[in-house]
């Protein structure tokens, strides 16, 4: 790029400067007047006609209106969107013209309007507080039933078997792959949602000899 070069896109951007400066102050003066010749509701609406009806700065339009830009803001209505709530079909109102875009785009992800996500959000922390009750009574029926009624549920067949698995079906004192693996519990603290370290795999032999040397049944 010449120093040429340089200086013309320089005179094109003063021109486009200029040209932007230009069209505002174009933009001031037609609405101030629009918004000047009407009074009460009237001049409301006209001031949502132009915060609506073009891009320019809500300051600049306030600068217009001869209004602070708090007092601008509380004026502007909200407008529909003709896009609605997945949920109850309610119609979206676009309270700025940010959410109108974001509406109209693609970054609209949220199908559902505000009182149906309460609505939503409130079930399912119901349905969540049931689930854990529901929980707290399995874990309470599992940790009081007889011990060997324990030993057959599903709970504790599938821990097992979890357990079996990860000590590669294996005894984890010999490790024997022969004979039947018990799986032992190392404590009963947490029967009813074990951990892996509450129990050992044991082949049926160790398992015996550990038990002859007087530990509980298990
Ligand atoms: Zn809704
Ligand atoms: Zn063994
Ligand atoms: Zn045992």
């Amino acid at each position: 790029m010449t120093f040429d070069d340089v200086m013309c896109l320089k005179t094109h951007q003063l021109e486009f400067e200029y040209l932007a400066f230009e069209a505002k102050a174009d933009f001031h003066d037609a609405a101030a007047a629009y918004v000047a010749e009407a009074v009460d509701a009237e001049r409301v609406d006209r001031i949502n006609d132009v915060y609506w009806g073009s891009d320019a700065k809500i300051s600049l339009i306030a600068e217009a209106c001869g209004l602070t830009l708090h007092k601008v803001n509380k004026l502007i209505r909200p407008v529909p969107t003709g896009k609605k709530c997945g949920g109850c079909g309610a119609e979206f109102m676009a309270h700025s013209r940010t959410r109108l875009k974001e509406i109209d785009s693609n970054k609209w992800h949220d199908p559902s309007c505000k009182d149906c996500r309460t609505r939503e959000n409130t079930r399912c922390s119901e349905q969540r507080a049931v689930e854990k009750n529901l929980r707290l009574k399995e874990l309470s029926r599992l940790r009081t039933m007889p011990y060997s009624e324990y030993l057959q549920t599903e709970h504790w067949k599938g821990f097992a078997r979890y357990a079996r698995k990860r000590a590669g079906f294996r005894c984890q004192l010999c490790n024997s792959n022969k004979a039947s693996l018990n799986v032992h519990h190392r404590t009963y603290e947490n029967r009813g949602c074990e951990h892996y370290p509450d129990v050992i795999v044991l082949c049926k032999p160790c398992h015996e000899k550990f038990h002859n040397i007087g530990e509980r049944n298990a």
